[in-house]
């Protein structure tokens, strides 16, 4: 895969040099999310081809952004923004100024462009004039600062992960100017086996061979196109996993009286909205009740978690512990098989939360396993390696030099292998 012709390669596409200048389109990227690929699954059993990515490319931990949940983190990726800047808090919002709700599952909310905020790089792209294909990435299916993303297509989670592949590569078959630069595949497998059977479960190491096959049939593709010395690939997952346990619930009833506040989000971050007036009463009942719950007024959540600064946050915030899970008397007795598995949602700082970072291409150093990246600075990351100048944004170019061809080396905690 590696050529030796590849960091000329890259040195004519670095900023400011030949291709900006000729104008051509610049090296195709591939932006690909598996969905709760915690940092630690690809060690749990042998997976040649997701091996040959580490071998070739840049390994590193993805240290996701609070809550870490799918839809949030899948937009700071693309974004550069916390949740609290680009509006997407939670995987379920109500928004009091809209009046209106937003989940995964209302079409018509994910489609709608008053929900996403910020700038994600497919635009940049489109607005520099470049083709995109964001393959079922949260927010491609919206027109976002008055521009859609050349392809997209409504989320549909039977389309096989075969065909979702098949789909990027013949999107890649188009010529020159009109192939996409930006394309993303989205796999929830991973995901799925995790929440149902837990990190330690053989049904999770089945859906990670199951990743690996279609790895292989990627790298096939693209190499059959001889594209995979040209492109850059960027795997990512949004979040890791934390085992669940009916022995570890809280029983959101047994604490707060009914009537007092609507509940937004559930578990493992609750979100609640008090009645008008309430809100003083709702925080002194649920505050310190609980040993393994914590509550804030959302003035008041923990600075690193940036977690304010948005209306969409609700007033108060109840973030269990890691591992616990937050639900009803009901749903205890009727469904405790919900609570066993894992989940993730809880604060970044815990490595559990962590996801995977790979990255391979011409613009990547080889066989280099660095030191935990926040997924805040991908989305320069990313405009870098397409040429693009950046939205404003809160990551730094400067937290991911060290992984590029041509670029910093051998910085602090950075190993070549
Ligand atoms: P989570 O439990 O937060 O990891 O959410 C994972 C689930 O999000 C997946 O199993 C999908 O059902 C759903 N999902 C992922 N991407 C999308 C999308 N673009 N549109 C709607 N639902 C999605
Ligand atoms: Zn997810
Ligand atoms: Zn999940």
């Amino acid at each position: 895969m590696r050529t030796s012709f590849r960091l000329v390669a890259w040195l004519a596409l670095a900023p400011g040099a030949a291709a900006c200048g000729s104008g051509g389109p610049p090296a195709p990227l591939l932006l690909i999310s598996v969905d709760g690929l915690r940092h630690d699954y690809l060690d749990k059993t042998d997976l040649p081809h997701l091996a040959r990515l580490v071998r070739e490319g840049v390994r590193a931990s993805l240290v996701p952004a609070f809550p870490t949940k799918t839809f949030p983190n899948h937009y700071t990726i693309v974004t550069g923004l916390y949740p609290e800047e680009h509006g997407i808090v939670a995987n379920t919002m109500y928004d009091a100024a809209l009046d209106a709700w937003f989940s995964m599952s209302n079409r018509a909310a994910v489609q709608d462009g008053r929900w996403w905020g910020g700038e994600p790089i497919w635009i940049t792209a489109e607005r520099a004039g470049w083709r995109t294909a964001p393959l079922f990435w949260p927010g491609s299916e919206a027109e976002i600062r008055g521009l859609r993303p050349t392809h997209w297509v409504p989320f549909d989670n039977t389309m096989p992960n075969e065909t979702r592949i098949d789909s990027v590569l013949a999107w890649l078959d188009a010529p020159g100017a009109v192939r996409p630069v930006f394309l993303t595949l989205y796999v929830s497998t991973v995901d799925v086996a995790g929440h149902d059977h837990g990190p330690e479960s053989a049904e999770l190491v089945a859906a990670l061979q199951d990743l690996d096959a279609l790895v292989e049939r990627l790298l096939a593709g693209l190499e059959r196109r001889q594209l995979l010395d040209e492109m850059n690939i960027v795997l990512v997952s949004d979040h890791g996993h934390a085992a669940t346990s009916p022995d570890r619930v809280i029983v959101i009833d047994d604490l707060l009286p009914a009537g007092l506040a609507r509940i937004v989000d559930w578990s493992p971050v609750l979100q609640l909205r008090p009645e008008p007036g309430l809100e003083d009463s709702v925080y002194r009942v649920l505050a310190g009740r609980h040993p393994h719950l914590q509550v804030y007024r959302r003035a008041d959540v923990p600075a690193h978690l940036h977690y304010r600064a948005n209306p969409r946050i609700q007033p108060i915030v109840a973030i269990a512990d890691e591992g616990w899970s937050i639900t009803t008397r009901r749903r205890l007795r009727e469904r405790p098989a919900a609570l066993m598995g894992a989940n993730h949602g809880w604060d970044p700082a815990l490595p559990s939360m962590w996801g995977t970072f790979l990255a391979v291409g011409p613009a990547f150093r080889q066989g280099l396993v660095g030191d935990p990246v926040a997924s805040i600075h991908l989305y320069e990351l990313m405009c870098r390696l397409l040429n693009l100048t950046p939205a404003p944004n809160s990551g730094s170019p400067d937290s991911t030099a060290w992984m590029l061809v041509g670029r910093a080396t051998a910085e602090k905690g950075n190993s070549e292998k």
